[in-house]
């Protein structure tokens, strides 16, 4: 509805800037929210748990280590979310599918590298009931091993060509660490596609697309990231290459947001997809992936919340206005006042609510939709309803404007507009501003990303990640330029890499 034409403000040019986003442009208002005061900053882990309880987004109570429940709020926002992600795919010309959650062992076991990067996080099911199963399975950890003895069946032809699919599901990995909200979980609300091309020049066009996709995805989560090619240590067990999309929360970390992988043909080798060209030779299918999660709310809450509560982008906030009558008793005609001015934002096609509980006071009903994130408040008194106005006030920047009925659609749209855009322009300030380059190791002490130079030998990856203990997250995806030297040994050097602590 609104941001539409916005612009796609987080491509990454390929210029020899470190940044991965063109500047915006810092208009006073953006800088009216100070990003870096607060508990989110002194003790994120206390004031996430906080912020996303107060909210009900989830219910921690399940007795099941890791494995939440989603709360009808929180759904709601996942629904969004997931309602835009296929809505791009869909557009992209991918198919949604719904493949069975368990996976024989013996498919499991086709690929090699793919089996040691989750082996240890697989759950099992070995029993019916006392019965031993013959074959015993396991609850999918992500559906490359579930899907792809079935392309083998699917693809006969260069016809069938390209194969372009995707399903949201829930996917399970017995997660050592201690285990987050939205962020590191046991039983994980997933997104993934697998698509099969001819060559592997149509899989590179795929993925460019795929980074297409997300971007636009998370321009409306008010959300810039990092597009990091990962080092070779580092990529997806079965991957050729992996280019991770990390998003800075405001612990000075990285999160990884969403996975893009090109396989080549490693695993249609192991699962034998082939495909018979337009020249009768059979050959083996090229196959990326593209995999997002929960994590996009873990992320969102963690760079947009503030003391107050979270706050949640207009584009996928289940409420987007919550008209709040200012009235202390009863008032029937502020209530038809209230509901008239309803009815106008459904027509309009906002997600609207009215708190109209008549024993609540109105400064807790603020308070509450601070909670909950809702982006715009409306409230109503007598003077508005005498003057025929409203009041809108921000939950962003916390401003406040008085705007009559009549300007009302055009007032909406432009601030939800505005909003979107400067919580962009606000996280982007924050990921430009702790982006910081560094020639030695010594100068490597803060929580923030670096960007180093590195020979490209893992020997001396390895040493900096430990000397460091910091991750090397990889290289731009679309390239820099850079000239300096490995951090590390000291050699000329034209390849910079990104290195911070993860969450
Ligand atoms: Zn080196």
């Amino acid at each position: 509805m609104y941001a539409e034409d916005a612009g796609n403000g987080i491509t990454l040019p390929a210029s020899n800037s470190w940044a991965s986003v063109p500047a915006v442009e810092k208009d006073q208002r953006v800088l009216t929210v100070d990003e870096k005061k607060g508990k989110k900053y002194e003790n994120f882990s206390e004031w996430y748990n906080e912020v996303i309880e107060k909210a009900d987004l989830t219910d921690k109570r399940y007795p099941v280590k890791g494995m939440n429940i989603w709360t009808p709020y929180g759904w709601k926002l996942m629904s969004l979310i997931d309602a835009e992600t296929r809505r791009l795919v869909d557009e992209n010309g991918h198919h949604e599918v719904k493949f069975p959650l368990l996976i024989p062992e013996d498919e499991f076991q086709k690929e090699a590298d793919h089996i040691k990067g989750f082996g240890d996080e697989v759950f099992w099911v070995t029993h019916a009931g006392s019965t031993p199963l013959d074959v015993p399975l396991l609850l999918r950890p992500t559906s490359e091993t579930a899907m792809y003895p079935i392309f083998d069946l699917w693809i006969r032809s260069h016809a069938d060509l390209p194969l372009k699919i995707y399903q949201m599901v829930n996917v399970f990995r017995y997660e050592t660490k201690q285990t987050r909200a939205f962020m590191r979980m046991r039983e994980i609300h997933f997104f993934e596609a697998h698509t099969c091309h001819e060559t592997e020049e149509e899989a590179e066009i795929q993925i460019r697309e795929d980074l297409e996709m997300m971007d636009k995805l998370a321009e409306k989560l008010c959300m810039p990231y990092l597009k990091l090619r990962r080092t070779d240590w580092d990529k997806f067990p079965g991957a050729k290459y992996t280019v991770g999309g990390d998003a800075l929360l405001p612990t000075g970390r990285l999160l990884q947001i969403a996975g893009i992988h090109q396989y080549l043909n490693n695993f249609a080798e192991a699962y034998d997809i082939t495909y018979e060209g337009i020249d009768g030779e059979h050959r083996y299918v090229h196959q990326t992936t593209y995999g997002m999660s929960e994590r996009l709310i873990g992320a969102m809450v963690s760079i947009h919340g503030d003391d107050k509560g979270v706050v949640l982008p207009p584009a996928f906030a289940p409420i987007q206005v919550l008209l709040i009558p200012i009235v202390y008793g009863e008032d029937p005609d502020l209530m038809d006042y209230c509901r008239d001015v309803l009815e106008r934002l459904r027509k309009m096609g906002y997600r609207v609510d009215v708190d109209d509980r008549p024993d609540i006071r109105p400064g807790s009903k603020f308070y509450e939709s601070e909670e909950k994130g809702i982006p715009l408040r409306i409230d109503m008194g007598g003077k508005e309803m005498e003057g025929k106005t409203v009041t809108l006030v921000r939950r962003d920047t916390g401003e406040k404007s008085t705007v009559s009925l009549e300007e009302l659609e055009d007032s909406l749209e432009e601030l939800m507009n505005t909003m979107e855009q400067e919580m962009f322009a606000r996280a982007q300030s924050h990921l430009e501003d702790n982006i910081e380059d560094a020639d030695d190791l010594g100068s490597i002490s803060q929580e923030k990303v670096y960007r180093i130079g590195w020979c490209g030998t893992f020997e001396c990856g390895e040493n900096i990640e430990e000397a460091t203990d910091r991750n090397i997250l990889g290289t731009l995806y679309h390239g820099e330029e850079y000239s300096g030297k490995c951090i590390w040994c000291g050699k000329e050097s034209s390849i910079a890499v990104y290195l911070c602590k993860t969450h």
